[in-house]
């Protein structure tokens, strides 16, 4: 799976395949902006201050972020520093015509031991998982071989009691994902800090096989062709978020991302976008905002979790 995503996306534009919030509404990148700057206000306003994105793709939400905070909050931007980790090259070239000013790194780990807020969108669920499926005569551990799928007995199986070897149940670990969760927590139980991870999957840790590739804009057969179509799965929220708290970090969430968008003024803020435009314009602006917000659409299986620092208080959207 990260050979096969690396090739991807070094190699093709993954937003002829799927569209992400982002680039939906501008709306997402402001208010998420915004979480930032209040964020950074509860974190003691340190200075300087990183404000990174994993995985950023076009750029959109960053640059619609920052412009955003210059506007309603100054103070933020002048004490912060963007930062990018973006593995693809291609992508990369495309982030620096949006936000000539930021600084690029491979992987979270290298960003620079200073106070941060960091965003994730759609970025966790496009690292690689384990697969271990439960057969009768125990655990096994799906492999890649030949282009086919092979079972070979678990060596560190899952702790998963409930699963039902009959039913041939598969469960997942993510443990990039879960690594990078831990990284955060220890980083924010050192330093002031927080991160915004939205992404789809669960709630609560469930056991299945969310494996999914998208070519060409249409879901395709994962083994079929390597490097061509992008492959995610749903991320674990309870684990990411269980691995966070190990390392001494608060975690608020995971809420629905409808219903954070909703708290912090999506709909107003598109009014406000809407306002004096022309009548289709307007109707398309909303509709965008319905496509973020609405549980049918990507409000209720795209979650929203905050990872923070012990000492800040609970974080804009995240109020129980
Ligand atoms: N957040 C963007 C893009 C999501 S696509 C949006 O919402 O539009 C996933 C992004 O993560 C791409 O930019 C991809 O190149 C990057 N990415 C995937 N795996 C990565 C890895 N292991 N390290 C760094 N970046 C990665």
């Amino acid at each position: 799976m990260e050979r096969a995503n690396t090739a991807y996306y070094a190699t093709r534009d993954p937003f002829a395949d799927f569209t992400t919030a982002p680039e939906i509404s501008q709306a997402f990148g402001e208010i998420i902006g915004l979480w930032a700057a209040v964020t950074w206000e509860l974190l003691g306003r340190p200075a300087p201050v990183v404000l990174a994105e994993a995985g950023p793709g076009r750029g959109t939400l960053m640059a619609d972020a920052l412009r955003a905070i210059g506007r309603a909050a100054p103070a933020f931007h002048a004490a912060l520093q963007a930062h990018l980790v973006e593995s693809s090259p291609r992508l990369r070239a495309i982030q620096a015509e949006r936000l000539p000013d930021a600084t690029w790194h491979g992987a979270v780990a290298d960003l620079p031991e200073l106070p941060t807020v960091l965003i994730a969108n759609e970025f966790l669920d496009a690292l690689p998982i384990r697969q271990f499926v439960r057969r009768p005569a125990g655990w096994m551990e799906r492999f890649v071989s030949g282009g086919q799928f092979v079972e070979l007995p678990a060596e560190d199986p899952p702790d998963a009691p409930d699963c039902d070897p009959e039913l041939g149940g598969v469960v997942e670990v993510g443990p990039a994902a879960l690594d990078i969760a831990g990284q955060l927590g220890r980083r924010f139980a050192g330093l002031p800090g927080a991160a915004l991870v939205l992404d789809y999957g669960p709630e609560r840790s469930i056991a299945g096989d969310s494996l999914q590739a998208l070519a060409h804009g249409r879901p395709a057969d994962p083994l079929a062709s390597p490097g061509e179509a992008d492959l995610t799965a749903h991320v674990d929220f309870a684990a990411i978020a269980a691995a966070a708290l190990r390392q001494g970090a608060s975690v608020h969430g995971p809420i629905p991302q409808g219903v954070f968008l909703t708290r912090l003024g999506l709909f107003q803020r598109t009014d406000r976008l809407a306002r004096g435009q022309p009548p289709a314009r307007a109707m398309a602006l909303l509709d965008s905002a319905r496509r973020l917000a609405e549980p049918d659409h990507m409000g209720r299986l795209f979650k929203t979790l905050a990872i923070c620092s012990p000492q800040c208080a609970t974080p804009p959207g995240f109020e129980v």
